[in-house]
Order: structure tokens, then C-alpha cells, then sequence
């Protein structure tokens, strides 16, 4: 074959090997021709061979720049799919490039599935309290990569079905407009043990109503704030009639059911607004925000009536003594305690399962 059919096959099977040509044409078709199928150096005969020497130098160079190019390519490829965050690159259209956890967790092999059902990565974002959450449109990657947020918290749905949390960031390329590089860090397992740990440092954990570390917060703004715009606020303090007994009877587990379902059933009958604790044992404890004595009296009773009423598992009837106390200014929070207290000791001496206002 001729020179040009020899090019035309190599180039057919490698598009990279560097080609040096020597000949003794001078017609510009066959240099032309030649530009075309890629041919790397030219050198004309007789041959010079320095110049040769050079272009091979030139050649040998070139080649290892790709190869080298070629190998920072797959450096670059495992570092990122060897990251548990997820990675991709989009523009404000499409999703250009992902990682290997990106593809799994939306279960994607090609970057053509995602675009073919024009999904946005946002309708993955599940809508709940305390996550960033939009549907549609890419417009909020902006905010970040403008920095007017530093991250952006989300809670999405995998592919199988899996609810994970992940901090977002967001950046732009240098000299290079519309396409940004997106960063979603994994943070399930820390979002969890800090839910575990707001839930043991405020709840009670068997039965599920705030502690009294809790409670003495609460306590404390609000007399802050009753004093501040004069109003009135109450405390309850009630705990189970002979529960001793309920132990001694059934046995502690059956104890510690009562005491679940009681409280399920007092926090179903109280407002929002109401600060249901447990004060200690079997000893529980209500702020009534805006609520004189004569109202907390009247849900003191109302209480007292609807544990008297219920049916427990295996113990059947469970009744409650209560102690009632308004605030008076100046009061601090151990007085009014004390004085709920010796309302709810005299509601026990006077034969229990009822009501005392502290007067
Ligand atoms: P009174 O009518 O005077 O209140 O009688 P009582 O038997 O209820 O009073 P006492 O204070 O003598 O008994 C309270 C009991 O509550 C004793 C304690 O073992 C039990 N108790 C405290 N905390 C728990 C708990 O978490 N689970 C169970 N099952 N029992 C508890
Ligand atoms: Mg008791
Ligand atoms: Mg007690």
C-alpha cells in the first residue's frame, strides 16, 4: 500500500501513536490529506537528522504527556469513587459526571437514565421539618455556590428506599460558567445519635414525657415571663395512689405499663402549650401557662376523673392524688413545689384520689 492507505490504517486502529512522516513530495494534496488522518511530524527528504532526532524527541514527549494525562485521569476516577459522599457535576440542566456512591444510591448506571425522566435531583429530597426541602427546578444549588449558604441540610429517598441525611455543598469551576461540582456528605449516623442524644438529655425514657432537668427550664421562662407581662400561670403535682401495692401485686414490669399508659392518656387530655414531666417514681408534674387556680383546679379534676375511669392491663382501676399551686410573684420555683407538695400530701391524707389547691 501506499503511504497515505498505511496512515489511513493506523490511525483506524490507534488514535493516539504518534506518526512521523519522511517524503520527498512537495504537492500540497498529499500534505493536506495527510493533516486529515492526523499525522503527528513531517519530514522532508533527504533526510536532516537533527531535525528528525527532534521531532522524534517531540514525539516521544508528546506521547508520554497522554500517557501520564491518561493515568491522572484514573487517579483522579478512584479517588472519587472510592468516596462514601456523593459527587457529581451538573449544570443547571443536566448531570454531566457522578461517582460510584452517587450512582448507587440513585440507582443509575449511565448519566442518560436520569436525564431521559428529566429528574431533578431535588425530587429526591424528602419534605419533612428541620431539611431543606424544594421540588423542581436547580435554582437552589445557586445559593450555594454563590456562598450566600454554606450547606444546605436534606433528608433523600434512595433507589432502595433507604431515608439518609446529607449536608450539601456546592462549588463552581474556575473559568468555567455553567457547570458546578456538587458534594452531598453523608451525616445519617451523626443526625441520628444527636436526635438520641436531644431525646435522652429532655425525655423521660420509659415514659416518654419530659425529665425534670427539662421541665426545671421550662419552669424557669416561664416565670420569666409571667413576671414580665403579668399573667398567671399554675403547677400540678400529682402521683398514684398505692402504687406500692401495684408493684408488690403484679410485679414491676406490670408497674411500668401503668405508668407508660398513664401518661399517654394524661399528654392526649393536656393542650400544647402544657409542660407535662416526670418529677421522680411515680410523681408527675404539670405547667398550666396561662391558667389560674380555679382552671387548674378544674383540669386537676378532670385528670383525677379520667385516670379514676380508665382500665389497666391486668391491675384494672389506678386512681391519683393531686396538689395544685398558682404562681404569685416573687415565688421562687422550690416554694411553689413545696406548696403543690403539701396540697398533694394533704389530698392523700384525706383519703386520696383527689384534688388540693394550695391556698
Ligand atoms: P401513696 O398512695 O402514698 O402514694 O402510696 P404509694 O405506694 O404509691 O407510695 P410509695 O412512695 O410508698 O411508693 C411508690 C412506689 O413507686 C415505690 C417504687 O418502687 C415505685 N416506683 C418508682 N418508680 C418506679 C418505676 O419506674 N417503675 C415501677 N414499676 N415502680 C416504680
Ligand atoms: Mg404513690
Ligand atoms: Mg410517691
Amino acid at each position: 500500500m501506499n503511504g497515505l492507505e498505511l496512515i489511513r490504517r493506523i490511525r483506524s486502529v490507534d488514535e493516539k501513536v504518534q506518526i512521523i512522516i519522511t517524503t520527498a513530495y512537495d504537492d500540497n494534496d498529499f500534505f493536506i490529506r495527510a493533516i486529515e488522518y492526523g499525522v503527528n511530524h513531517f519530514i522532508l527528504k533527504p533526510i536532516d537528522h537533527e531535525k528528525f532526532l527532534q521531532s522524534l524527541q517531540q514525539s516521544i514527549y508528546q506521547s508520554l504527556l497522554e500517557k501520564e494525562l491518561e493515568k491522572q485521569k484514573q487517579y483522579t476516577r478512584t479517588i472519587i469513587d472510592f468516596q462514601e459522599n456523593l459527587i457529581c457535576i451538573m449544570n443547571d440542566e443536566y448531570l454531566l459526571d457522578f461517582n460510584l456512591s452517587f450512582a448507587n444510591f440513585f440507582g443509575i448506571k449511565e448519566i442518560a437514565k436520569l436525564r431521559e425522566g428529566k429528574r431533578h435531583i431535588s425530587d429526591y429530597f424528602v419534605e419533612e421539618p428541620g431539611y431543606f426541602y424544594v421540588k423542581g427546578q436547580n435554582e437552589w444549588i445557586r445559593s450555594l455556590i454563590d456562598r450566600t449558604i454554606d450547606f444546605l441540610k436534606v433528608k433523600m429517598l434512595s433507589q432502595q428506599k433507604e431515608e439518609k441525611v446529607f449536608l450539601l455543598k456546592a462549588t463552581s469551576f474556575p473559568h468555567e460558567q455553567g457547570s458546578y461540582l456538587v458534594v452531598f456528605t453523608d451525616i445519617t449516623a451523626l443526625e441520628e445519635e444527636s436526635r438520641r442524644n436531644e431525646f435522652l438529655a429532655m425525655k423521660d425514657p420509659l415514659t416518654k414525657v419530659y425529665n425534670r432537668l427539662k421541665f426545671d427550664e421550662f419552669f424557669s421562662r416561664e416565670i420569666n415571663r409571667v413576671n414580665r407581662y403579668k399573667s398567671k400561670f399554675s403547677i400540678i403535682l400529682f402521683d398514684i395512689d398505692y402504687f406500692k401495692k401495684i408493684n408488690d401485686t403484679y410485679g414491676h414490669d406490670v408497674g411500668d405499663c401503668v405508668l407508660v399508659r398513664l401518661c399517654e392518656m394524661i399528654q392526649q387530655r393536656l393542650r400544647d402549650c402544657d409542660i407535662f414531666a416526670r418529677w421522680g417514681g411515680e410523681e408527675f408534674i404539670i405547667l398550666t401557662p396561662a391558667t389560674d387556680k380555679k382552671g387548674a383546679l378544674h383540669l386537676a379534676e378532670a385528670l383525677r376523673a379520667l385516670v379514676e375511669k380508665a382500665t389497666f392491663p391486668m391491675v384494672g382501676h389506678v386512681t391519683c392524688s393531686f396538689g395544685v399551686c398558682e404562681y404569685e410573684e416573687g415565688m421562687s420555683k422550690e416554694k411553689m413545689v413545696k406548696r403543690a407538695d403539701e396540697a398533694l400530701y394533704k389530698a392523700k391524707r384525706e383519703g386520696r384520689n383527689r384534688v388540693i389547691v394550695s391556698e
